[in-house]
């Protein structure tokens, strides 16, 4: 059976409701249960009943398209145009500000959901490691010395954490709230999924908003890398020695991060993509391409075998595992049978 990894954890036992009361707020549309607190743009899987923020008109047209049902809203951008099919939480000003303090105050009082503690009896952890509460292990997991694994961490089936490394620290977020520089509380937490290693003296920091950063199923991090906040790694990826992976940066399946590369954050690195050695990621990279240099460009093509193609008239074989790609309508290189 394949192994389940946790939902994002969420609030328990707030309502919009409960905060306009709180807070001092208007509510105006349906009462409903908040889940989350968190950004317009936050939309992955298992995500509902999240409470975004609308601090500036240009705003709305975000939020109306987006799945979230509600949002916190300065009365200056009250008008009848709002969105019906949404409810709204009004307040004088200073909407992401508010936000952060609820954020704050629900960390506080202990409302968000934990990952379910579980050590499987075949879990191999050195008596040097650290594992805190709110930890799972699945089975033939392997903890090596000096291993530090803060709450809401999650290790799949036969993952391997290599010597001082650390997961689930808190991703480094500060934000102005109400004139006080805050650094702010992370709910969320690290799934490293099945058939993982990650090197030593690694940081792997968890998510912000309740939500995970993930490294997928067969995917290798190699020493001294750091994976920021909700960055989402691939199935089979291989990060390289020295890394720096910023938050929410998504590298697709089978992609190799070369060493000493960094990147901004959001970034979106294709599948089977090269990132060569000390490249600058400053924008997306699609798959298959071979990128590289300071800001990386993309320079050719790989194959995902990572052998490089050669592309003619928008088509490739690669010459040493015979793999045919051919450029999509999106100007992307993909597998001729996908
Ligand atoms: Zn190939």
């Amino acid at each position: 059976m394949a192994e389940l990894y946790p939902a994002p954890l969420g609030l328990q036992g707030v309502s919009l409701s409960g905060l306009a009361n709180e807070y001092g707020f208007e509510l105006m549309g349906p009462d409903g249960p908040v889940k989350f607190f968190g950004r317009i743009k936050m939309g992955r899987e298992g995500i509902e009943h999240v409470l975004s923020y609308v601090t500036a008109p240009e705003y709305l047209d975000g939020f109306a398209q987006s799945p979230h049902e509600y949002a916190l809203i300065e009365r200056r951008f009250v008008t009848e145009s709002l969105p019906s099919n949404k409810s709204w939480l009004i307040c004088d000003e200073m909407a992401d500000e508010w936000l952060f303090k609820m954020h704050i105050d629900a960390v506080a009082q202990g409302r968000f959901h934990r990952v379910s503690p579980f050590v499987d009896p075949s879990a191999i952890v050195h008596p040097s490691a650290v594992v805190m509460d709110n930890v799972h292990l699945g089975a033939n997991t392997r903890i090596d010395a000096n291993v530090v694994l803060y709450p809401n961490t999650f290790v799949g089936e036969g993952s391997h954490i290599m010597a001082n490394s650390t997961l689930g620290g808190e991703g480094f977020e500060t934000k102005y709230v109400f004139g006080e520089r805050k650094l702010i509380p992370h709910t969320g937490g690290v799934i490293v999924e099945s058939g993982v290693t990650i090197g030593s003296s690694t940081c792997i920091d968890c998510g912000l908003f309740g939500t995970f950063t993930r490294v997928r199923a067969g995917a290798h991090i190699d020493n001294l890398c750091h994976i920021a906040h909700n960055a989402d790694i691939g199935d089979d990826a291989a990060i390289v020695a020295c890394a720096l992976v910023a938050g929410s940066v998504t590298v697709g399946k089978g992609a190799w991060w070369g060493p000493g590369a960094v990147s901004n954050h959001e970034v979106v690195v294709g599948d089977y993509a090269y990132i060569g050695t000390g490249a600058v990621l400053t924008r997306d990279i699609p798959a298959h391409a071979l990128a590289f240099g300071a800001p990386a460009k993309v320079r050719g093509w790989a194959c995902r075998c990572r052998n490089k193609l050669n592309v003619i008239d928008g088509r490739a074989t690669c010459s040493k595992c015979g793999a045919q790609l051919i450029s999509n309508d999106q100007e992307q290189l993909v597998l001729v049978d996908e």
